[in-house]
């Protein structure tokens, strides 16, 4: 347990800035390892990213089954996720699924912005200061605030002057945004105007998409998610990931008769050798099953996992007509969805 020279005044152990997927997580954490912790969080309630991003079409663009945490078997076989890639209002109910199943909010402290954190050197402690003048101090703080959680809201000329309505992805209202009938322009061509674009246009009179940089965007394959995928996921899976380390290991260790051939002599550098190659074609052979069976379960797995490569980049950003002739897609044509 943290010791500080403030005569053990201190008000937690630790303070968490954030009760954001990771601030939740590591609330639960330090509990079950016996530390009083508070989380501060600006907003009114947990989720973090799928607490301020709430603007149409938002969602996640790695699997829900992998995007949910994992150190809880019960909380994984328990929560069903609807799609593939889930929306935002279930990436939020899931958060909030989470903090309730595990009696987090307790120590979650809503509503409340932490403006400053000095060290005290002669207390050896952390002084936390909050936006209501509030000051907290604790041995340990850890910043879960996130990579982008601050929203970048660019200093156009006579943005003040502007008189329609504005809006920002990553700040979005909590009620919904009706643009029917409305002229938008829409900033931007990154991962949240690919996902909101689509929808915006449909309702929108008209809409304007203003691009600096295109991105690469590849097709998402979303759709319901598969119960033989979830079964996959839930058992198999954990198989073949364990099986994957196992060889990864069993690969790693054979190799120090190989690199150290004076000390182990030729036996056993012979038998490094055998072990290496067995332990390699195990590895290999485990992850084309992994995959097979994923594509099996849940069609447009293999899709997915090979469009964005490195290689389709490559091809797509310096090679077009390659790129053309592979796909079928042109890449001048724009963005890809
Ligand atoms: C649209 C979108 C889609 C994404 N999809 C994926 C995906 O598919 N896969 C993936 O891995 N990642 C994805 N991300 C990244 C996503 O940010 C992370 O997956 C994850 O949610 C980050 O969690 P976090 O807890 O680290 O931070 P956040 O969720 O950002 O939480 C940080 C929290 O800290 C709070 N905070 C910040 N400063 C202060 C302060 N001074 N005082 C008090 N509280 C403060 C914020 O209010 C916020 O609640 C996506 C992000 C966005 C925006």
């Amino acid at each position: 347990m943290a010791q500080a020279s403030r005569n053990g005044a201190l008000d937690f152990d630790v303070v968490i800035v954030g009760a954001g997927f990771a601030g939740m997580y590591m609330l639960y954490r330090l509990r079950g390892l016996g530390f009083r912790a508070r989380v501060l969080e600006a907003g009114s309630g947990v989720g973090g990213t799928w607490y301020w991003n709430r603007y149409p079409g938002a969602r996640c663009d790695v699997e829900s089954m992998e995007y949910s945490y994992q150190f809880s078997d019960e909380l994984q076989q328990e929560w069903e996720w609807s799609e593939r890639y889930a929306a935002q209002p279930e990436l939020l109910r899931y958060a909030n699924h989470v903090a309730d199943r595990f009696d987090l909010r307790r120590d979650i402290q809503f509503d409340t912005r932490v403006t400053t954190a000095a060290f005290d050197e002669a207390d050896g402690c952390w002084v936390i200061e909050t936006r209501d003048g509030a000051r907290t101090h604790a041995a340990f703080i850890i910043m879960a605030t996130g990579c982008l959680s601050s929203p970048n809201t660019p200093t156009f000329k006579g943005l003040e002057t502007f008189k329609g309505e504005r809006y920002h992805t990553g700040h979005w209202p909590h009620g919904p945004v009706d643009f029917t009938g409305k002229r938008v322009a829409i900033i931007g061509t990154g991962s949240s105007a690919v996902q909101s674009i689509p929808i915006i246009a449909a309702q929108a009179k008209h809409l304007t998409v203003f691009q600096r940089t295109a991105n690469f965007s590849v097709p998402a394959h979303n759709g319901p998610i598969e119960p033989d995928y979830v079964d996959f996921f839930n058992g198999g899976q954990k198989l073949y990931f364990w099986a994957i380390v196992a060889s990864a290991g069993l690969f790693l260790l054979s190799g120090v008769p190989l690199w150290f051939p004076r000390t182990f002599g030729r036996t056993l550098t012979a038998v490094g050798h055998v072990a290496h190659d067995v332990a390699a074609i195990v590895m290999l052979v485990g992850f084309i099953v992994h995959i097979y069976e994923a594509t099996a379960a849940q069609p447009g797995t293999f899709q997915s996992m090979t469009r964005g490569t490195v290689a389709t980049r490559w091809a797509w950003t310096h090679h077009p007509a390659w790129y053309k002739r592979a796909t079928g897609r042109d890449p001048r044509d724009g963005i890809k969805n």
